[in-house]
């Protein structure tokens, strides 16, 4: 039901025969494929959806991971990193997908199938790679103008296949969908540059670079039991034996590396764990967890724990459990975590307490950010909460959710425009302007809001008006 687009993946790396001998030399990457104002659209238009989609998995602190491990990666790559968002798929299935506009899925499924934090590092900084490389460009750009509206109709039918079946088949057979997804194995240079380069990130990194050559091996292995049922990441990055003879040859000769896997790691698998399932089967799969140490590190069990507990809003045993491991572990995730509870636990003055500590310990932790300020709206301090939601949007304007925050915050305060402004940023940002255009007029209408407000928002709309124009005459 929730299947994500692998097989846009699979659609977008696909590249027609004889196209590979035509390409230019792929280890320069100076040259432009598409401009910035294609990709830029075709982006908005696949994360409008993906956004919207019950896949997407809206957990800011798995998302504020994947970004942190993705950008020490892409810091080593020639990608820039300021252009990379990693997201979270819930999907079981062992997949990462890399899109146009420098967006990468990760499927919570190959986050729990890694083994150690150097294999998901791995896939990732492969992924990396297609887009530092510019592969995705290249293949869009090989295909005249026309085909822009067409990948975006395949984009969508892809998403749409996740809730009815037989309208995704029927429109995917209608598109060239079926024909580019058997071109598969033309996409072969593309993937063993994907490798060369994903290698070297991983150790520049400081990753194991085994961590590479071990996981496609096992996938390998795993690959040849389930026969027609690959594991996804296999058929949209096809693996052979060439290819981990390649990689194998590659690592061989580098030093043996022992890296210790980061707290965060372990924290985001418990916290995944959590999430799975009913909230008994949760709390009955941790505690088995707890009780035979069967996690590397134990902290991480208990914080699973927690968790699942808060789920069925035990909140003091979800704090008992969390204890232990506060006191063995320092880390961002567990403070945030203790905030929330007490937070549930409706003390909102030590909540905020403990948000303002770890928030001076951990600067860059986004997901305090939010809980504070959730708690701020709660314990009816909204000024303070809009002050501080439009302070850090001002910083980190591709932020939806410091939007979010920002309108509830400014709805607490019952200002209408306001608030149906922050609305309208929050959904730009996820590339929906015929919803961003909604707010922005039910703002206008509201009746509140002075001069420069209102004569700001009629400039944003007129804006994204021009946009959605541009970009339906393109079509
Ligand atoms: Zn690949």
């Amino acid at each position: 039901m929730k299947k994500i687009p692998s097989l846009l993946l699979a659609l977008l790396l696909a590249m027609p025969p004889g196209m590979a001998s035509n390409l230019p030399d792929l280890g320069e990457s100076s040259r432009q494929f598409l401009s910035d104002r294609q990709e830029r659209d075709i982006a908005r238009s696949i994360m409008r959806d993906i956004y919207a989609s019950p896949a997407y998995l809206a957990d800011p602190e798995t998302e504020a991971y994947l970004n942190n491990l993705g950008s020490r990666l892409a810091a080593e790559s020639t990608a820039s990193t300021r252009s990379l968002s990693f997201f979270a798929v819930r999907e079981p299935s062992i997949n990462a997908f890399a899109l146009p506009g420098g967006y990468i899925g990760v499927h919570t499924g190959l986050i729990q199938a890694a083994e150690s934090e150097s294999e998901l590092a791995g896939v990732l900084a492969h992924e990396i790679a297609h887009i530092s490389q510019e592969h995705l460009s290249r293949m869009i750009a090989q295909h005249d103008q026309g085909y822009l509206p067409t990948l975006a109709a395949i984009a969508v039918a892809v998403l749409a296949a996740r809730s009815n079946a037989q309208v995704g088949s029927a429109a995917l057979a209608t598109s060239q969908a079926l024909s580019l997804q058997n071109q598969l194995n033309f996409t072969r240079e593309h993937e063993r540059e994907a490798d060369r380069i994903g290698l070297d990130i991983l150790t520049s990194a400081d990753f194991d670079p085994r961590g590479m050559s071990g996981f496609f091996n096992r996938l390998q292995r795993a690959n040849r039991l389930y026969d027609n049922n690959a594991p996804e990441y296999l058929r949209t990055h096809p693996i052979n034996s060439q290819r981990i003879a390649d990689i194998d040859s590659r690592v061989e000769h580098m030093p043996y590396r022992q890296v210790r896997d980061s707290n965060e790691f372990h924290f985001v698998r418990a916290r995944l764990t959590a999430m799975e399932g009913t909230p008994e089967e949760a709390v009955a799969r941790l505690r088995d967890q707890v009780q035979n140490r069967k996690t590397p590190l134990e902290a991480a069990s208990r914080y699973g724990l927690a968790l699942a507990l808060a789920r069925q809003d035990k909140h003091a045993e979800a704090e008992k459990e969390l204890a232990p491991a506060l006191k063995s572990v320092d880390s961002p995730m567990l403070l945030n975590l203790r905030a929330e509870l007490r937070a549930r636990a409706g003390d909102y003055r030590q909540a905020l307490d403990l948000y303002r500590s770890g928030m001076a310990r951990y600067p860059l932790h986004l997901p305090l950010v939010y809980g504070y300020g959730g708690t701020l709206i709660l314990a009816g301090q909204a000024q303070q909460a809009a002050d501080l939601a439009a302070a850090q949007a001002a910083s980190r304007p591709d932020d939806a959710r410091l939007w979010r925050l920002l309108a509830q915050a400014r709805a607490a305060l019952g200002q209408k425009l306001a608030s149906h402004r922050a609305e309208a940023e929050a959904f730009a940002v996820q590339g929906n302007l015929a919803a961003a255009l909604e707010q922005i007029n039910l703002g206008l209408k509201a009746g509140d809001g002075d001069f420069y407000e209102l004569s700001a928002a009629e400039a944003r709309r007129r804006e994204w008006q021009e946009t959605l124009t541009a970009e339906s005459s393109r079509k």
